[in-house]
């Protein structure tokens, strides 16, 4: 969900290795090395020609990118009209504004954009952001240098009212402006873009883009289903992934390494609590209206969910278990209330037989901006819960797509009712994903399938009607 990000010039810290021009030390990313052991199921190869294009796009970005000779002669360094036209390096700056998993999605659409365009990615992260991730790109850095020289300005309404090219298709339809390719463009693609800023995804207006040495994309949503739709972009597409359920596990992984420190907490947290049950289920519980919400509802949806599916207890409540494996069970949500609950009904307080044993991380009352440690702990339970053998998560919720996209388990999706989606009792309680792809929550009307259910490359979400997702 979208939440004003404060980041004023003052209050932002330099980010470890924003452009001094010198390299960061090298530093062993610890989770890429170990995560195998934690994640149980596991991955597909990464497809040959894919790894070759990431191979191809790693040594772009050293030749290119802010610890480049290059960058520093041909990067906009200078005022705001001086920008360079980067030689033969381009770059997309990406630039977040809503929760943590919105910002996975809208970071991972971003850089496959960047790779099939030959593009450099770099980052806008605010101090909320540090010391998260591992640098993705060897002997790099992925970070906007703080000499950029719009920055801060990136998401305000003067920026895109000046930049962004949906604006400038506006003006060119309006006043037959026929200024030619500019330096730099802004591409608005949030969930209040409007029909001109929906055009970037057309094919048509894809050879103007390309030629723009900077873009600035403002976008936190998994877009890559539009990009299959695209002509363009979707023969390329299928040779780098010959299996279409696999596009976010695969950028996710590859992108997305906790830091040291982010791994030192997933990894005391996994030992200390979860390491020695032989069956993990992950419960992911998001409730986005809780003012208006009632508990005993949401109850409801995940009881009905896991009693049906036997996601917990082989047949009811009553069976004992004697025979069963030993289980825990995670319990991500902003409330405590709901793993009291679950810990309630089958935690060992209450049947010390059972062997399941209920845990939560964190629980953070709501969602917080601009706040590193909040975000860690987001990063934490994510993570944690990609550990599961079973996941359970909730509709519409970008943090559980993230879960499941790493865990590379397909969850059981909870439709989580609120004030616009009462649920009604005909509704199943729960879908089980078909694959390991996040919606789209937000398409433009061209990108559905005419006539709908024609297949390609995309279809309908479980979760949300109005989404679009690869299948
Ligand atoms: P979405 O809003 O569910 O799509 O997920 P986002 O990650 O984009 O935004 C929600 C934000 O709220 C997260 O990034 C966290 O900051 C916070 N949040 C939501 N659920 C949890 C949770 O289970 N655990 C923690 N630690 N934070 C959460």
């Amino acid at each position: 969900v979208l939440i004003a990000t404060v980041c004023s010039p003052i209050s932002y810290l330099p980010l470890k290795f924003a452009l001094s021009g010198t390299k960061p030390p090298e530093q062993t990313c610890e989770s890429r090395e170990q995560r195998s052991s934690y994640l149980k199921h596991r991955s597909p190869e990464l497809p040959p020609y894919l790894l070759s294009k990431l191979q191809e796009y790693e040594r772009r970005h050293r030749r290119c990118g802010p610890l480049s000779e290059s960058f520093n002669t041909t990067s906009p360094l200078g005022t705001h009209n001086d920008f360079s036209d980067g030689g033969d390096c381009k770059f997309v700056v990406y630039t977040p504004s809503q929760g943590l998993g919105n910002r996975i999605l809208g970071l991972s659409s971003t850089f496959l954009y960047a790779l099939l365009t030959n593009r450099v990615l770099l980052v806008d992260f605010g101090p909320d952001m540090e010391d998260l991730f591992c640098e993705p790109f060897p002997n790099s850095t992925w970070y906007l240098p703080e000499t950029f020289p719009f920055l801060f300005q990136l998401q305000t309404h003067r920026f895109r009212a000046s930049y962004s090219y949906g604006n400038l298709l506006k003006r060119k339809e309006e006043d037959g402006d026929s200024s030619s390719s500019p330096a730099l463009l802004q591409i608005f693609l949030q969930d209040k873009y409007n029909e001109y800023d929906k055009l970037f995804f057309k094919d048509e207006n894809q050879g103007f883009v390309e030629r723009v040495p900077w873009l600035v994309l403002i976008h936190d949503g998994y877009f890559i289903p539009c990009l299959f739709q695209m002509q363009s972009f979707r023969s390329e597409l299928e040779k780098l992934f010959p299996d279409q359920e696999t596009v976010f596990h695969h950028l996710v992984k590859y992108l997305f390494s906790p830091s040291n420190q982010a791994w030192g907490q997933i990894t005391g947290f996994y030992e200390a609590y979860l390491a020695k049950a032989e069956e993990r289920i992950g419960f992911q519980i998001r409730v986005f209206e809780p003012k208006q919400t009632p508990f005993t509802a949401v109850m409801k949806q995940i009881t009905s969910c896991t009693q049906k599916h036997r996601l917990i207890l082989p047949q009811s409540d009553e069976v004992t278990l004697r025979n069963e494996k030993s289980k825990s069970i995670l319990v991500a949500s902003l409330s405590r209330k709901y793993y009291e609950e679950i810990d309630w009904m089958y935690g060992t307080r209450r049947r010390q037989s059972t062997g399941i044993a209920v845990y939560q991380a964190s629980h953070e009352g709501k969602q917080h901006s601009g706040d590193n440690s909040h975000n860690m702990k987001a990063w934490m339970d994510i993570y944690l819960l990609s550990t599961s053998d079973v996941l359970v998560t909730s509709s519409m919720s970008t943090f559980g797509y993230v879960a499941a996209g790493i865990a590379g388990v397909k969850p059981w999706i909870v439709m989580i009712p609120d004030p616009y989606h009462p649920r009604g009792a005909n509704e199943s309680a729960c879908e089980r994903a078909i694959n390991l792809e996040p919606c789209f929550h937000f398409p433009p009307w061209f990108a559905y399938p005419d006539p709908p259910g024609t297949g390609g490359p995309v279809g309908r979400c479980e979760d949300v009607s109005w989404g679009l997702k690869l299948v």
